[in-house]
């Protein structure tokens, strides 16, 4: 009665164990994430509030970067920008490196025209509809500040055929030689 009163409680062991036990484990389940993934707006490092916003930038970098707004064409911040020398153009609102000096090419359309970001993780796009047309709007990556737009294959002599039409006042100029020294 002993032996068969072990393998009884055995079996009974084994059985809870094995009922406890998950039915299925996927070879690759991974944990189930609690929120759809972060869009790149969700991403920013920058964030501010309206108010700080507007403490912080001139009304005009205002109404252009937080308001998707354009300066004048041939502005102030166009004649600037054409006798600017070799540097770095950073966000307005937040310092993020966007364009450089080395990109950047007489369009003769009234704003400040480049080739290429100078740091394309720092710059974002996304379709703009606004206007009755369908254009692609260019937006700091870190602040998600409006800067322009970008036009491709408008036949440039560049070497991308890309003309990214920024807002000037978006900009903040780091001359080359204001630039830190890195070893
Ligand atoms: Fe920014």
């Amino acid at each position: 009665m002993n032996r068969i009163h072990t393998r009884l409680v055995l079996g009974l062991t084994l059985a809870v164990l094995v009922g406890c036990a998950p039915k299925e484990t996927p070879p690759l389940a991974m944990p189930t994430p609690s929120h759809p993934p972060a869009t790149p707006a969700e991403t920013n490092t920058v964030t501010k509030t309206d108010a700080e916003w507007r403490k912080l930038l001139t009304p005009e970098q205002y109404h252009v970067l937080r308001e998707a707004g354009t300066e004048r064409a041939h502005g102030k911040a166009y004649e600037e920008f054409k006798a600017q020398g070799a540097g770095t153009y950073v966000c307005g609102g937040c310092g993020a490196e966007l364009f450089s000096s080395a990109h950047k090419f007489d369009s003769h359309c009234g704003w400040p025209s480049f080739y290429d970001p100078a740091n394309a993780k720092n710059v974002r796009t996304r379709e703009d509809r606004s206007f009755g047309g369908v254009r692609v709007e260019v937006l700091c990556a870190k602040c998600n500040g409006h800067l322009g737009h970008v036009f491709k294959g408008e036949g440039f002599a560049t070497p991308t055929d890309q003309r990214y039409c920024i807002n000037g006042v978006a900009l903040k100029f780091v001359p080359k030689s204001a630039a830190p020294r890195t070893p």
